[in-house]
Formats: C-alpha cells, structure tokens, sequence
C-alpha cells in the first residue's frame, strides 16, 4: 500500500463491523474504499452525546488522507501546541513545546470525540444504530451471526466480523476471549467549558483553523485535573481515588481546595461548573488486554483488544492506527488467505498497541498514588523529567509506521 491510498481489493468480503466508535467508524469507511462489502451495526442510537475531549497524536494522517478527512480533521481540531505541568501546591512545574516535540511527524491535536465520530462517520458506509450481536458461529471459513435490533431479529453470514466495540465489549464475552483487567483504583468527571461559541462538525462545514492552544495539568497529592482544549471548549478531567469520588464532587473539590495553594488559571471556574452539572460524567479508571485478537474470522479492534487509560492520551490515536494496519492487510486479500492477512495484521499492530498500553499503566502508575512523600518526591522528579523521555516509546511508535505490504510478503 502507498503512504496515503489502500489498493482495491481483487476478491471482496462480506465484513461485519461491531461498534461505530472511533476504531469501527474508520475501519469501515477504509475497507468499503477498498472495495469490500461491509455491514456497521451500533448498539448506542443516532445520536451520540458530547463524551468527552480527545488529544491525539499524529498517528492517523495517512487514514485521514485515505477517507479523504484531512481538511475537515483540521478544522475541526485545534493544535496543541503547549503542555503546562502544575505542582501538588498549583505552582507551575514545566512547560513544553509539544509543537517542537512532535517535529515534522504532524501535530498533537485536541478535538471533542463526538466531532470525531462525527467526521469518521460521514465518511463509512451508514451505521445500524440501536443494533446488537446476539449469537457468532463459526461454520467453516465464515461466521453466521444473529443481530437484534427494537424491530427484528436476523442471522447472517460474515466472511469476517471486526469486534470494534470498546472497552467492554460482549462480542468478546460471547467468544470466551480471556482478558487481563486494570484497575487503578481511581476515577473522575469529565465537564465541559465553552470558550467561544461552540462550533458543530460538519464535516462540509467552514469553521475557521483555530490558535494553538495550551493543554494543562495539575497532580495533586490524592487528586488530578487537566484541561484539554478542543475549538470553541475546554473538556476537564477532575479525578481522584474511587472512594474520594464517592463522596461527591463537593467532597472532592474540598480536598482540592485544601490541599492546592493556588488553584492555576484554567482551572479556576471548573469547580463550579462540575458542581451546577446535575450528572456529571463519571469514569472509573481502567484498562483491560484480551490475550487472543484473532478467532478464526472474528478479529478484536480497538479498545476491544487492548482498552487504554487516558494517562497518555493515547487509546484512540492506537484505534485508529490499528483499524489502517488492519484495512491495509484486508486489501490484500485476493493475494493472500484470510488467516494470513490476519496474522499480518496482529504482527503490525499488536506489539504497538502493547508498548503505548504499558506506557500508559507506567504513567498512570506515577499519577495515580496518595501519599504526600510520593506527591513531593515525583514533582522532583516531573521538574527535571522531559516530556520526550516520558513520551520515548510514544515517539518511536508514531515514527516507525509499519509496511504491512511488505510484512506481508515476508510471511
Ligand atoms: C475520559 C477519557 C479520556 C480519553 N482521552 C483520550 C485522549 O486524550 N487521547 C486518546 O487518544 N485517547 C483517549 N481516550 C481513550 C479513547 O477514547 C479510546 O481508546 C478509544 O475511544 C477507543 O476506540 P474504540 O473504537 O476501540 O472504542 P470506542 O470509541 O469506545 O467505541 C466503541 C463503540 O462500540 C459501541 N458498542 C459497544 N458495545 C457494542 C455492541 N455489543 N455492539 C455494537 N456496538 C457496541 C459503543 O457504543 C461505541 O460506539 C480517553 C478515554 C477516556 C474514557
């Protein structure tokens, strides 16, 4: 395959893709380019709500490119440019250049998830929404599953079904695949501030390229806080251990109140915007990693192989990058048999996934901890710590792109 195009397949399948996430969104707009049939199914509705804000790396230029998104991703995703570091006491610890950090490989871009789904959607064949797989077979080389939505109930063959359905996907349940959990023992809200009038993504739409904007950070002792810009908003991340959380966002932001001298700038105004949200959107912090990818022709995707912490911003940036590795594999077949093209897949993109997965826990490692010595001895640490020393294995993996053409032929 070249750098930005897939070739057209010589022989099509019938591929069913779970879950229109991120990793379903983009896998099924690449394959439908490449000339395979394929069916989307969503178990969510039409209508997905705002979620929360997404810094990704440049790791998915060239599936841009391919789905013919690279103006619209621009527009509708704001460069972050800098990344501020604040202490246990809100002191400014360091700031970064991420604009420098990432050089010539693109830029770090912050963008809401659901203007992402919207983007990636436009450009796939239309989602099955409030649809469900309930039953896989395998019989012979395909799958026959069974999908319900509120209407019907009906059973299909598939010569491949993508289980691209998130971090707790039943698809994987029903296979039986087992999966290795954790948990970090923590959790948080994610709160929304408009900084402007917020623009919708319309992917046509003509939303003016925003400035490079500045990504903030404080770790406290026992809590955490970031704030990621997106155009027209800021998303917040306000955590803390599970039992602080418990007690409610008052708590939480008593404890915040009394152990940071300064509260810094952007986060002024956040507590009480997560106090006047009367369901603020809580997540528990953790991570899972299915031992088996490939069960004849069901392939994991995705947060369904390998689900990510938000601690290197990284889970959705590896979704896209293994649905391009895995579309670039499919538009071989014809050349090459499905299982081969499935082993070449999970050669590309599983130790990938599995080094920015570990550099994740090692982070959330050092952030996740309650312990006033801990909390003093990392800002030491963090004041001297380079952002591209923490950020080595991320690095490497967005400058080594895997020639799955190549791997191909070598197999
Ligand atoms: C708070 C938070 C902040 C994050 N920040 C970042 C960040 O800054 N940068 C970054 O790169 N990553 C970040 N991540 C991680 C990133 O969001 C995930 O890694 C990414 O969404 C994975 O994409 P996916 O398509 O595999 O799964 P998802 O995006 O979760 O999509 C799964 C889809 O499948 C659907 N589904 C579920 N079950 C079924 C079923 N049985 N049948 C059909 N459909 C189903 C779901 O409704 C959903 O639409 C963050 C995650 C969280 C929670």
């Amino acid at each position: 395959m070249t750098e930005h195009q897939l070739p057209q397949t010589s022989t099509p399948l019938d591929v069913l893709v779970c879950g229109a996430g991120i990793a379903g969104s983009a896998v099924a707009g690449l394959l439908q380019r490449s000339g395979h049939r394929v069916t989307l199914i969503e178990r969510a509705g039409a209508h997905a709500p705002a979620g929360y804000m997404l810094a990704l790396f440049p790791l998915a230029e060239d599936l841009f490119h391919a789905l013919g998104l690279t103006e619209a991703y621009r527009r509708h995703s704001i460069e972050l440019a800098n990344y501020r570091l604040y202490d246990r006491h809100g002191a400014l610890l360091r700031e970064d250049r991420l604009g420098e950090l990432m050089g010539a490989a693109g830029s770090y871009r912050g963008i809401g998830r659901a203007g992402l789904l919207q983007l990636l959607r436009s450009a796939a064949v239309p989602a099955s929404y409030n649809t469900l797989l309930t039953d896989l077979q395998v019989q012979g080389e395909q799958a026959s599953v069974t999908l319900q939505n509120p209407e019907r109930q009906w059973t299909q063959r598939f010569d491949l079904v993508i289980v691209a359905e998130g971090m707790n996907s039943s698809t994987r349940t029903l296979l039986r695949v087992p999966t290795q959990r954790l948990n970090t023992g923590w959790g948080g809200w994610v709160v929304w501030e408009e900084t402007e009038g917020r623009r919708s993504v319309e992917p046509g739409g003509a939303a003016e390229p925003a400035s490079p904007a500045t990504g903030s950070e404080l770790w406290g002792n026992g809590y955490f806080m970031g704030a990621y810009p997106v155009p027209g908003a800021t998303g917040f991340f306000l955590g803390g251990p599970s039992a602080l959380c418990q007690a409610g966002p008052a708590g939480f932001l008593d404890t915040v109140y009394r152990g940071t001298g300064a509260i810094p700038q952007e986060f002024r105004t956040v507590g009480d915007t997560l106090m006047s949200q009367q369901h603020p959107y809580y997540w528990n912090l953790e991570d899972v990693r299915a031992s088996r990818w490939v069960s004849g022709p069901v392939v994991l995707l995705g947060d369904a192989a390998a689900g990510f912490l938000p601690t290197a911003g990284i889970g959705a940036g590896m979704a896209l990058d293994s649905a391009w590795l895995l579309a670039g594999a499919l538009a071989e077949h014809g050349r090459y048999p499905l299982p081969q093209l499935l082993a070449g897949y999970l050669k590309a993109a599983r130790p990938r996934v599995l080094a920015a997965q570990d550099n994740s826990r090692r982070l959330a490692r050092l952030m996740f901890r309650r312990s006033a010595a801990w909390a003093a001895v990392r800002d030491a640490l963090t004041r001297r710590a380079s952002v591209a020393a923490v950020l080595g294995p991320i690095r490497s993996i967005i400058d080594t792109r895997p020639d799955i053409g190549g791997l191909l032929r070598q197999m």
